[in-house]
């Protein structure tokens, strides 16, 4: 399988290209020239699977350049059984007639970056050794919290590679921060910007692409890869837990091989729901992908007016993984679906980029809408939701899952669609434990400190802690810098120690 460019589709790379050099020269995103078709008989064969070989049967058919050995390598290596909570890695639970969960958040950093970012080293450092003969790989982050950590942990210690993360100062929650802040590894460093995501986002992006950063870092033996989802190597794994959802559907009786089911998906920068579309596009029999955003619902005004503006407000929210206005992966989305029209998509990039808006012709978004619909929720409703789903279903969500329930109950409400639906749960409810547990209780004793929220929970709600949760509150704090984001890229001479 090869792979092109969504700004200029007369570029063929291989796959381990595509994920060593992470963006295309020119800025666009890669993806697949054509996807391959599951049949129904392939899909049922995965019922009596277990996630690991699951996953080898999606990942051989995009990675056509790793050998089977190495696939194995890989694939073993990021779902092994000491890693993951559930012996499911990413289990199917239902909570009330036909809404199901997928929770995908039983990795080491307890949020649904884990199913990618364990992964993703793997499929790295493979690559890296295929085409970038023996360069270190520096993977530059910038994350709204779950990224962060979820890359540190995945890259911490790997041979031939550094890895370094920016983070909104004050945009992440305190468990997120900890999370960060108290990484182990010798090749790992970390640093907070005084902006938002967006901010972080595009520095970051403006560092990889500075000619005089690069070539310090060449003679140093050294090139700059990607951990956001707009590398392909983050996304091609997310395919992979809608063919294992619908394989437990089935095993669990509630659905039959070829029923169609709905997917809600909690989303910030569109990586989650567009590896759904690329499952549905395979012949995953998925109806509807609904994208749930929280107040910053420009996803919402795009996907129902086809007029994408980010020059609005910026909310920090009780769920700020999703607390984003630049959703980078929208841009393969629209390339697959106006027919790959790399022109196009240089068109409207470019005008994002100059003017903060672009507007899709009607044919596109009404094609865009016959797969996609879309839906926010405000901070209320996200309190409410968790507050009912504890009492009423003995089901404790966190703040991200929280904008998806609510989401999926209004799209029934407005639909009378309520076929089998899975909900993506993207975060364990311990990682916003401050406002999971204001939501259960209706108030908040201000006094808690994180840890005590955690325990207040744990007591109330029953649910269990995750243990590396539980550790950090005895780990050292390694790293306090915080940087403008204008001096971002001294920042990465100095962590580098070029
Ligand atoms: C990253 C993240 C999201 C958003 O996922 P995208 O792939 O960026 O759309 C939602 N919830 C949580 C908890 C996350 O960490």
């Amino acid at each position: 399988m090869l792979y092109t460019s969504t700004r200029n589709n007369s570029i063929r790379v291989s796959a381990a290209q595509a994920i060593a050099q992470g963006i295309s020269e020119e800025g666009g995103l890669f993806v697949p020239c054509e996807l391959p078709e599951f049949s129904m008989d392939k899909i049922g064969s995965m019922v009596n699977m277990t996630y690991i070989e699951r996953a080898k049967t999606v990942l051989r058919e995009f990675l056509t350049d790793f050998t089977d050995d190495e696939l194995d390598y890989c694939v073993n290596g990021a779902y092994a059984a000491n890693k993951f909570s559930s012996s499911k890695i990413a289990p199917v639970v239902n909570v009330n007639g036909n809404e199901n969960i997928l929770e995908l958040w039983h990795g080491p950093t307890c949020a649904f970056k884990d199913m990618a970012l364990q992964l993703l080293p793997y499929l790295m450092t493979v690559s890296a050794k295929k085409t970038a003969d023996g360069k270190t790989i520096v993977i530059l982050v910038a994350t709204s919290g779950d990224t962060g950590k979820a890359a540190l942990e995945g890259f911490k210690n790997v041979e031939n590679t550094k890895i370094l993360v920016f983070y909104p100062a004050f945009g992440v929650s305190p468990m997120q921060k900890l999370q960060m802040t108290t990484q182990e590894g010798e090749n790992v460093a970390v640093c907070a910007i005084n902006g938002n995501f967006d901010d972080a986002q595009s520095s970051v992006k403006s560092i990889f692409t500075n000619d005089e950063i690069k070539s310090q870092l060449a003679t140093k033996n050294m090139m700059f890869s990607s951990a956001n989802s707009i590398n392909w190597g983050r996304l091609v794994p997310q395919i992979v837990y809608y063919f294992s959802a619908y394989a437990d559907l089935i095993e669990q009786g509630r659905i039959k091989l070829g029923d169609e089911i709905n997917v809600v998906v909690p989303t910030g920068n569109f990586g989650n729901i567009l590896a759904g579309y690329y499952a549905k596009k395979m012949g995953l029999p998925i109806k509807k992908l609904v994208c749930a955003s929280n107040t910053n619902n420009i996803l919402t005004d795009f996907l129902n007016t086809g007029e994408y503006d980010k020059n609005r407000e910026f909310y920090t929210t009780t769920s700020p993984s999703m607390d984003i206005l630049i959703s980078s992966n929208l841009e393969r989305l629209l390339y697959h679906m106006s027919g790959e029209d790399d022109k196009l998509i240089t068109k409207l990039m470019s005008s994002l980029n100059s003017d903060g808006r672009y507007t899709v012709s009607k044919e596109l978004i009404s094609n865009i809408q016959t797969v996609f619909d879309a839906g926010f929720c405000d901070e209320k409703s996200v309190a409410d939701t968790i507050h009912k789903y504890e009492k009423d279903f003995d089901y404790l969500c966190d703040t991200h899952t929280a904008v998806a329930v609510k989401v999926y109950e209004n799209y029934v409400e407005r639909t009378g669609d309520d076929i089998a639906t899975v909900i993506d749960s993207t975060a364990s409810p311990y990682k916003f434990s401050k406002s999971v547990l204001s939501a259960v209780n209706g108030s908040l004793n201000a006094d808690l400190d994180e840890f005590d929220a955690v325990s207040e929970l744990n007591r109330v709600s029953g649910v269990n802690v995750p243990e590396p949760l539980k550790e950090l509150k005895d780990k050292e704090i390694r790293f306090t810098d915080v940087c403008n984001k204008e001096n971002m890229s001294e920042m990465v001479f100095k962590l580098l120690e070029l």
